[in-house]
């Protein structure tokens, strides 16, 4: 269940005398990197709901007439990301069901749903097979039925969500958002011309020329309608942003806790340079989330700076799965080098994190292949060592390579010439941001929301190979794997 709802992306729309469909639409075109195994909007119009969601694209699920029949100016979206390989088609959000009353888009995830699962047990509501988002909507649905307004039954189920939750919510007359206390994904406010939209980034306000107001907060509950804006504080916040949304997921041209993100990412690179030089004949990125890194490391040591990996934009994760021969070779299909400016080379190669290691190892055998002399990999955060459990797509964490192997281990595994991580420290500097108001958790293991029956995964002192012969075994077995 902690697979269905990764790192998704959400907005809510309203728009007087407009088509809130048409602006969801282009706002999730923007959110498309957060989530692209389905799409879905649903809008209000005269007390009756209309809705479509698909798997695949936002540009492969909606076709005009789709878009023409979601009627109304009330509106909200969702782009999902399930690691399980979009084998979920019924668990494409919104989340509505028949005869509903509202609608709910959530990024993040609730890594326990013990207290939810009971609360629906004994009001003898529970649905076998429902996702962590399904039971939030039953929650709220089930006050909303016993007559409370739709802000107090947000506010009464609140408690029951234990976990993290950027959320939108669509009810026939109004749209909602609200954030867990800690904010842990991104959720902001636009101003439209004639309204109001919410998106998890601001950038989708800058596709349909809306103005950033400010970011919901942690705790927050706002109700968008004509009248405009109300809000709750309905618990008291803890802000701790994730830090992952810095370093990989979010588009460099949001701004996220009043930073732009492409901003910080060129800081880790200047930090990085800093911290491990490197004198080479060409600093290369991985593109895309890794260029803002590798231009501030290229730049603060004066080397130059080239695209010599070609990434097919294309190509993502579809409702249409490769084959197994193909999806081995998914770095291949991603990226294609020009050896021509390879040969006889020797190479930086910025990457922004290593999580299992599969496409580092990649890229380097590619870049060696391609005629490069020396590859030295820098990477501008630091060891992934714990699983995520709020809404990211990191695996469990024996699959983590830094959790269970030490640096030169990893060196040997990628086989570079050397490899070294930003600190810290470093991190936290570049991000600016005090690290109290951060979430950590992927490199301290400290989770700022409770894991509950889930705590039991995190391992905190696992064994580190360090001996050569681990470091060989952990090659081999790659090596196989990706042969
Ligand atoms: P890995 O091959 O598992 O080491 O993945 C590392 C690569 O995936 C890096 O190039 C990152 O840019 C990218 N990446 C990092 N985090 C994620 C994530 N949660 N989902 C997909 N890709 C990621």
């Amino acid at each position: 269940m902690s697979e269905i709802c990764e790192k998704c992306g959400v907005t809510a729309v309203y728009s007087k005398g407009e088509s809130a469909a048409r602006i969801a639409y282009f706002a999730l075109s923007a959110l498309q990197h957060r989530g692209q195994e389905s799409s879905g909007i649903v809008t209000a119009d005269d007390g009756q709901f209309f809705s479509h969601r698909g798997p695949g694209l936002v540009a492969q699920v909606y076709r005009e007439r789709d878009l023409r029949k979601l009627v109304g100016e009330f509106a909200i979206g969702h782009n999902r990301y399930a690691t399980s390989g979009g084998k979920h088609d019924s668990h494409m959000q919104p989340v509505l069901r028949s005869d509903d009353v509202l609608a709910l888009a959530h990024n993040g995830n609730l890594p326990s749903v013990e207290k939810l699962k009971h609360f629906l047990k004994s009001k003898k509501i529970y649905k076998a097979g429902s996702n962590d988002s399904e039971m939030m909507a039953d929650a709220i649905r089930y006050y909303i039925y016993h007559g409370k307004t739709i802000a107090n039954a947000i506010k009464l189920s609140w408690p029951l969500f234990t976990g993290v939750f950027s959320c939108t919510l669509l009810t026939e007359d109004a749209i909602y958002a609200f954030r867990d206390r800690c904010g842990v994904r991104p959720l902001s406010l636009g101003k439209l011309r004639n309204g109001y939209m919410v998106a998890s980034e601001t950038c989708a306000f800058d596709m349909v020329g809306a103005r950033h107001v400010r970011d919901i907060k942690p705790g927050e509950l706002i109700k968008i309608d004509p009248k405009g804006i109300t809000s709750w504080q309905i618990e008291k916040s803890d802000p701790k942003l994730e830090v992952f949304e810095f370093i990989y997921f979010a588009r460099p041209d949001s701004v996220l806790g009043g930073k732009l993100v492409n901003e910080i990412r060129r800081k880790m690179g200047d930090q990085l340079a800093i911290e491990h030089p490197k004198k080479v004949d060409l600093v290369v990125p991985v593109p895309d989330s890794a260029i803002p890194a590798a231009l501030g490391y290229a730049y603060t040591l004066g080397i130059e700076f080239d695209h010599v990996l070609i990434k097919n934009r294309y190509i993502h994760r579809t409702f249409i799965q490769p084959t197994q021969e193909l999806r081995e070779r998914a770095v291949q299909m991603k990226l294609n080098p020009l050896p021509e400016h390879i040969r006889g080379k020797s190479i930086v190669l910025v990457d922004d994190s290593i999580v299992r290691g599969t496409t580092t190892k990649q890229i380097v055998k590619m870049l060696r292949k391609a005629g490069a002399k020396e590859v030295h990999i820098r990477v501008s955060s630091p060891p992934v060592r714990f699983p995520d459990f709020y809404g990211i797509d990191t695996p469990d964490q024996s699959q983590l390579i830094a959790a269970r192997h030490n640096l030169e281990d990893i060196q040997v595994h990628v086989q570079a010439d050397s490899l070294a991580y930003l600190s810290y420290d470093g991190m936290i500097k570049a991000i600016g941001i005090d690290e109290s108001k951060l979430c950590t958790a992927c490199f301290t293991g400290q989770y700022p929301i409770d894991l509950m029956e889930r705590a039991s995964e995190v391992v905190f002192d696992h064994p580190k190979s360090s001996s050569a012969e681990n470091a060989q075994n952990l090659y081999t077995q790659t090596t196989k794997q990706l042969q």
